[in-house]
C-alpha cells in the first residue's frame, strides 16, 4: 500500500536540532493548527483502528454499509458497459442523492434525526424550492460524497474480492484511492447487496434514477427515501438489518483478529449499556471512559456506581484501558502545549523562558491548588516537592514507583477523585486553564497520576500491546515511551522534584516534539505556534482544542442504534433493546465458551 510517505525520525531530528532560526511574516492562524504534538495520528488514531476496525469516525450510520454495495450492484445490473458509459463512482453518487433527497422527502424537508446524511444541507434547501421531479445529475451534493468517507471500511470488512487499491488501513489518514471500475462484490458483499435490493429493487425510482437523464419524480423519491433511509434501518422489515448485525459482530465465524477485536469492543458497548440502563444514564464519551477506566461511572447526581465486566470482557477492557491511559497523557501534554502558548503569546516578542514557565509552579496559586483541589500536603514549594511525597497518603508512601505502588495509588484515586484523571482533565479543559497561573501545575498532575497508575501494566501484555502503538519512538508518544524516557532522564522521577520533570517534559515533550510535528507536516514548518531563539519560546494566537477523545465510539453508538441493538431514550438515556439484549447474551456465552 501506497501510504503518504513521512519524514523519518533522523530527518526529523536533523531538522529540530540545527539552528531554529525562524521569522514570522506573519501569524500563523490558530485554527490551521491540529494535533501539535502528534498524539491523536500518531498514538489514539493507531489504537482506534486497532479496537474498532471499520467503525471510523466518519463511517457512523449502519446504513450505508449496504446501500453502498447496493449501488455497485445495482450499477453492474443496470447500467455498466452501457453508451455513453456511466463509471461507477458517478453512478453511485447519483444514487446517493437519489437517497438522501428521498430521506429528506420522507421527512419532510428535515435532516434524519440521530445524524444528517452526507449531502443533506445541500439537497434540504433544494427541497424547498417544492420541485415535482429532480434532475439528480444536476442537484447540488456535497463536495466530498460518502461513498469516499465508507469505502476503506468496505473493502476491510471484504465486501468486494481483492482488487486493486485494497487497504489495509480504515484510517482516514491512510487513506488511498480505490479504483472504482475495478470493484467487484463478493459473495458477501452481494450477499448484503440483495438483501438491500429486496427493500427497494421493486421501486419506480431505482428504475429511473438508473436512466441516462436520471429525472425522477419527488413521489418516488419519497418512496425510496421510506424503504431504503437510514432511520428505517431499524424497522424489522429491513432485510439487509440481518445481515449487517451479522457483519458487525463478526458471526459468519470468520474474519481475522481485527474484526474480533471490533466485535468486542461493540459488546463491550452493550454491555455497559446494560448495566446504565437501570440508571438512565446516557452512555458517552465520559461513562464509557470512566467505567473501561475506573471500573465506575459517576452520575449527574454525583451517584458512583460500579461497572461488574464479564469475565469474557476482561481483555477487551483492558485493552481500552491501554487507550485511555493514552488518552490522559495526551491530554497532560496538550495541556502543558495550550498553556505554555498561552503564556508565551501574552509576553509578545519577548517571549517567555522555560525557567520562568517553571517558576509559576512554587507560586502561590500553585500551591494552594495542588493542596486545596488536589488534598496533597500544605506546601509552600509544590514544584519543589515530588511526586513520591505529593502522592505518598495514596501510594502507601513508597520511594519507589513500582506495581505495588502504582496498584496503591490506582485502588486509592477512583473516579471523580479531586487528584484522579477524569477530574484534572475537565479542569485543563475549562476555558480559563491556558491562562490561569495554576495551568502548569494541573497539567503536571495529570501526567503525574496518568503514569503512575499505568506503571503496574508497563512489563504485562497490554503494557507491550501499547507500546507497539510507537512505531517511531523518537516522535510517537505513548505511555511507556514516556515512562521509560523519564525514568532514563530522571533516573527515578518518582523522587525528583516537579520542577525538574516539567522542565524536561516542556522542553523535551511540548517545544521540541511540536516543532518535530510540524516539520512532519509540512517542510517550511508553517504549522508552528512556537518559536524559540536562544532561550526566549514565542508564540502567537492560542490553542485550545485539547485531547482528541473518543471519536470512533460516536459512530460505533450511531450504529448500535441503527441496528436497533440500542436506543436513546426521550431523556437521553441509552437502553438496550430486546434484540440488543439477545444479541449480547448470545456472543457473550460464545466468549466465554471459547
Ligand atoms: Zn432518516
Amino acid at each position: 500500500m501506497a501510504k503518504r510517505k513521512r519524514k523519518s525520525a533522523t530527518e526529523a531530528q536533523a531538522l529540530t536540532h540545527g539552528p531554529v532560526l525562524l521569522r514570522w511574516s506573519q501569524h500563523v492562524p490558530s485554527t490551521d493548527v491540529q494535533d501539535p504534538l502528534g498524539l491523536a495520528l500518531r498514538g489514539s488514531g493507531r489504537l482506534a483502528t486497532l479496537l474498532m476496525f471499520c467503525v471510523t469516525s466518519i463511517t457512523p450510520r449502519a446504513r450505508y454499509f449496504s446501500f453502498i454495495p447496493w449501488c455497485v450492484y445495482d450499477w453492474q445490473r443496470r447500467e455498466k458497459g452501457r453508451s455513453p458509459a456511466v463509471g461507477l463512482r458517478d453512478a453511485i453518487i447519483t444514487r446517493e442523492k437519489a437517497l438522501v433527497l428521498g430521506s429528506v422527502a420522507h421527512h419532510d424537508g428535515k435532516a434524519c434525526v440521530g445524524g444528517a446524511l452526507v449531502g443533506s444541507d445541500a439537497l434540504i434547501a433544494w427541497f424547498h424550492k417544492s420541485q415535482s421531479e429532480a434532475e439528480l445529475k444536476k442537484l447540488p451534493f456535497a463536495k466530498y460524497p460518502a461513498v469516499g468517507a465508507y469505502i476503506n471500511s468496505l473493502v476491510n470488512l471484504g465486501f468486494f474480492l481483492e482488487t486493486a487499491g485494497a487497504a489495509d488501513s480504515d484510517d482516514e489518514e491512510d487513506a488511498v484511492p480505490v479504483a472504482f471500475d475495478d470493484l467487484e462484490l463478493s459473495p458477501l458483499g452481494t450477499r448484503l447487496a440483495e438483501a438491500y435490493d429486496e427493500v427497494v429493487g421493486q421501486l419506480t425510482a431505482v428504475r429511473e434514477l438508473a436512466d441516462p437523464r436520471a429525472r425522477v419524480s419527488m413521489r418516488s423519491l419519497r418512496e425510496f427515501g421510506k424503504r431504503g433511509g437510514f432511520c428505517e434501518l431499524a424497522s424489522p422489515a429491513s432485510r439487509d438489518r440481518s445481515v449487517l448485525r451479522d457483519i458487525f459482530f463478526s458471526r459468519p465465524g470468520t474474519g481475522d483478529k481485527s474484526h474480533r477485536v471490533r466485535k468486542e469492543s461493540l459488546l463491550l458497548i452493550l454491555e455497559l449499556s446494560r448495566q446504565l440502563s437501570v440508571l438512565d444514564v446516557r452512555v458517552g464519551d465520559s461513562a464509557f471512559s470512566s467505567a473501561v477506566y475506573f471500573d465506575q461511572v459517576v452520575t449527574e447526581a454525583g451517584t458512583t456506581v460500579d461497572i461488574l465486566w464479564p469475565p469474557a470482557l476482561a481483555d477487551i477492557k483492558s485493552r481500552w484501558r491501554m487507550f485511555y491511559f493514552h488518552h490522559y497523557m495526551s491530554v497532560a501534554l496538550e495541556g502543558m502545549f495550550a498553556w505554555m502558548v498561552a503564556q508565551a503569546s501574552a509576553q509578545g516578542l519577548a517571549g517567555v523562558s522555560i525557567d520562568e514557565l517553571i517558576a509559576t509552579l512554587d507560586e502561590a496559586a500553585a500551591n494552594r491548588f495542588a493542596s486545596e483541589s488536589c488534598g496533597g500536603p500544605a506546601s509552600r514549594w509544590f514544584g519543589r516537592s515530588t511526586p513520591a511525597m505529593f502522592f505518598a497518603m495514596q501510594s502507601g508512601g513508597g520511594t519507589e514507583l513500582n506495581a505495588l505502588t502504582s496498584r496503591a495509588l490506582d485502588k486509592e484515586l477512583r473516579a471523580s477523585h479531586k487528584c484522579a484523571e477524569d477530574q484534572l482533565e475537565s479542569i485543563l479543559r475549562l476555558k480559563e486553564h491556558s491562562e490561569s497561573q495554576t495551568g502548569l501545575a494541573a497539567s503536571l498532575l495529570l501526567l503525574g497520576v496518568t503514569l503512575a497508575r499505568y506503571t503496574q501494566w508497563d512489563e504485562g501484555p497490554y503494557g507491550r500491546w501499547l507500546a507497539q502503538a510507537a512505531r517511531d519512538p523518537y516522535v510517537d508518544l505513548v505511555p511507556p515511551v514516556l515512562t521509560r524516557a523519564l525514568s532514563r532522564r530522571l533516573d527515578n522521577w518518582w523522587t525528583q522534584p516537579w520542577n525538574e520533570i516539567g522542565r524536561f517534559v516542556l522542553s523535551r515533550y511540548v517545544v521540541q516534539q511540536h516543532q518535530s510535528m510540524s516539520y512532519e507536516k509540512t517542510a517550511a514548518g508553517d504549522r508552528c505556534l512556537l518559536q524559540v531563539e536562544g532561550s526566549r519560546i514565542i508564540a502567537s494566537g492560542s490553542y485550545d482544542r485539547i485531547g482528541m477523545g473518543n471519536p470512533r465510539l460516536r459512530s460505533a453508538l450511531r450504529i448500535l442504534s441503527d441496528l436497533a441493538l440500542l436506543r436513546e431514550t426521550t431523556d437521553g438515556a441509552t437502553r438496550l433493546t430486546g434484540d440488543g439484549t439477545r444479541l449480547l447474551d448470545d456472543e457473550l456465552s460464545k466468549l466465554a465458551d471459547q
